[in-house]
């Protein structure tokens, strides 16, 4: 099977309209097919469209970021949490050291205790992207080895071994929201 090597850009809305993310005026997205390093929708939605085809693509949160799950929400005391200063609802942190660790987001404080959401910020979502594709090409050996696509730059791991274990290598905004965590990456939002 061939797989490709799709480079995007994208608006990424709600049903309201409001815009959540984009790539424009940054980096065109590029994502491996079948890799899962966008969210499985927009995959779908991109997938046979040639470069420069302009679409879009709606997304049901459960083909986006997932539904929510209320038994992600949990009692924390405050002190057990690694997080200084004022914290307030609304505010966001990883849950762990791990660059991949995921984002939880602060729904109250109450007293000693905050209530935290383990669910992804957008789960739960239904989701609007405007994409326009810029690149479409076979994917190389090696991504399909590494399981991501690769920019001019390499891999993101930089030149030699590609630190990355296959389909938790989640850069590229559709999905994570966020570089991969490692200094030389050449994926930012
Ligand atoms: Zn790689």
């Amino acid at each position: 099977m061939i797989r490709n090597v799709v480079t995007f850009h994208y608006t990424l809305r709600d049903t309201a309209g409001q815009v959540l993310d984009a790539s424009i005026g940054g980096e065109p997205v590029s994502f491996l097919e079948g890799a899962s390093q966008i969210v499985e929708g927009l995959e779908e939605g991109l997938r046979g469209l040639n470069a420069g085809v302009k679409a879009k693509v709606g997304v049901p949160a459960a083909k986006g970021y997932g539904e929510r799950d209320e038994s992600q929400v949990q009692r924390v005391l405050k002190a057990l949490l690694p997080v200084e200063g004022d914290i307030k609802p609304g505010d966001q942190f990883r849950a762990g050291a791990d660059a991949f660790a995921p984002i939880v987001t602060v729904r109250g404080v109450e007293g000693d205790e905050l209530l935290l959401d383990a669910n992804h910020p957008l789960a739960g979502v239904d989701l609007e992207f405007e994409v326009e594709v810029v690149a479409v090409r076979a994917a190389t050996e090696k991504e399909c080895e590494h399981g991501h696509a690769h920019d001019v730059a390499g891999c993101c791991s930089g030149p030699g071994e590609c630190g990355s274990s296959g389909g938790d290598h989640n850069h590229g905004a559709a999905k994570e929201g966020g570089d991969c965590g490692k200094p030389d990456c050449g994926y930012k939002n």
